[in-house]
């Protein structure tokens, strides 16, 4: 059964990673939402409860092992499943990954993003938001000094995370000359990364206010933990934030590293006074 005016039953250019008669599996390929995928009975019915029972359990244990394969390849905060289909009444569910540092977090996607933050920091202001509002300027500080600077490629660099961080960023005569991200690992943990001070603004302490306002969001956003992956020279310059150097040396886009910490308080799951929401 088959509907001509339904996009679902006449798809156009669908990224399928498995079907089968009953049901296909398509990666959502939104440049805006890593981890995202859609679960579609492939005919045209509207309602779960228009399925029989073991067409309900075929199509739902399909969603589980998408929802098992996005956990172990992201490691998020949570999986969201959804099935609406008020605009298209053919029968999908969406699988998508969660992060606590995602703009929608921890209202559910189609919710309103967390609002833009301003951090004054020893007299500089610090602008703390989402990737679509500050990731032309970010990029405008990260190109220059990650790869033009430090040879590291551009699939490197553009991981296709930046839109589930949250960025800091400082302007200097209306110019971006600082930035660094935060990306939530799950389970608390957040990562400090893409530190970057253009050359001709070193030396002025941007940034240190850059890494303390990621320092203030990650409290206001309920971390307890922070870890970052530091080049060797720049140890120092993280211990006098607080973090503790921890590990062994290794090596990240060929560029030596040692992981440092900085914890807040110990990992809720430890913590037996938690309440359960
Ligand atoms: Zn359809």
């Amino acid at each position: 059964m088959t509907s001509k005016s339904c996009p679902l039953c006449l798809p156009k250019d669908e990224a399928v990673l498995s079907q089968d008669q009953q049901t296909r599996v398509i990666e959502v390929l939104d440049p805006e939402w890593p981890g995202f995928r859609r679960v579609i009975w492939q005919d045209h019915v509207a309602e779960m409860t228009d399925l029989s029972a073991d067409q309900q359990l075929e199509i739902f244990q399909k969603v589980l092992a998408q929802e098992e394969e996005l956990r172990q390849q992201y490691q998020p905060d949570k999986i969201n499943l959804a099935s609406l289909g008020n605009m298209v009444p053919h029968l999908h569910w969406h699988v998508m990954c969660r992060w606590r540092t995602d703009p929608f977090w921890p209202g559910s996607v189609w919710s309103t993003p967390r609002d833009p933050q301003s951090y004054a920091i020893a007299g500089r202001t610090v602008q703390v938001d989402q990737w679509s509002a500050l990731g032309e300027q970010a990029r405008a500080v990260r190109y220059p000094v990650f790869v033009l600077g430090q040879a590291v490629t551009e699939d490197e660099e553009w991981d296709g995370l930046d839109p589930v961080s949250r960025h800091a960023l400082i302007l200097q005569s209306e110019r971006p000359v600082a930035t660094g991200r935060l990306l939530s690992l799950g389970a608390g943990v957040g990562r400090i990364g893409r530190m970057a001070v253009l050359e001709n603004a070193r030396g002025q302490g941007l940034g240190l206010a850059i890494l303390q306002a990621l320092i203030q969001e990650a409290r206001a956003l309920g971390f307890d933990q922070l870890i970052l992956h530091a080049q060797l020279h720049a140890l120092t310059f993280y211990e006098r934030a607080g973090f503790v150097t921890e590990g062994p040396v290794f090596e990240e886009c060929r560029i030596q590293h040692r992981q440092m910490r900085l914890t807040f308080r110990p990992p809720s799951w430890q913590n037996q006074a938690d309440t359960p929401i």
